[in-house]
């Protein structure tokens, strides 16, 4: 793992004006050649930061998929079909790079319930399949993805019984913020950096 991604990360560090979508993608890129910590119903998952077990991790999404495989089908389904490999990074938010690749946070990770797992699953396989129908996570349409993958999340928790309707209608209006605003991930941006830089770059001194 370290041969394959050390030299990106140094070159990102380097770079001051690195956008989070370039050092998701890389991380995520350089996945595809590391060995699996797990595999979890069939689907590889790579853990790169120690603030969760591998064993938790596994756990986490074992019971997550088969909440989804007894309660909703459907996107369970989904999941298999666009999921191709989960990371769990050092980031503080989750995401998918249209490709098949999902990135969790390893600290959300850590501290979700099962409905955050859940619905972080659904909500990151809809973007992978709204990928894979070729439509591109452009400006003008960033915020009816995020309102149909929230939406697809939400309908999800309730199929699976883990949230009722009032709570979930409550969870739809909260979760529809614009987090996809320009502003919004230029502070995605900057607390990147910052994490970045205060997990990555003693980790790589040290080797
Ligand atoms: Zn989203």
């Amino acid at each position: 793992m370290a041969k394959a991604i050390r030299p990106m990360i140094r070159q990102l560090c380097r770079n001051g004006t690195t956008v989070s979508m370039r050092i998701r993608g890389l991380l995520n890129a350089a996945s595809v050649r590391i060995a699996p910590s797990s595999m979890v119903n069939g689907i590889p998952v790579v853990v790169l930061d120690s603030v969760v077990s591998v064993s938790e991790v596994t756990q986490k999404l074992a019971t997550a998929f088969e909440t989804l495989a007894a309660f909703d089908q459907r996107r369970y389904r989904i999941i298999r079909a666009h999921v191709k490999r989960v990371l769990v990074w050092p980031g503080h938010y989750d995401a998918s790079d249209g490709l098949g690749g999902v990135l969790l946070s390893a600290e959300r990770l850590r501290d979700a319930m099962l409905a955050d797992t859940v619905g972080t699953l659904v909500h990151e396989a809809t973007h992978l399949r709204i990928a894979n129908f070729g439509v591109s996570y452009r400006s003008n349409r960033r915020e009816r993805i995020e309102r149909l993958c929230v939406d697809e999340q939400v309908l999800s928790l309730i199929q699976c019984g883990l949230v009722d309707l009032a709570v979930g209608d409550r969870l739809r209006e909260s979760l529809h913020k614009s987090w996809w605003t320009a502003e919004a991930q230029a502070d995605d941006r900057a607390e990147l950096r910052r994490r970045l830089a205060a997990i990555l770059l003693p980790w790589i001194s040290k080797r």
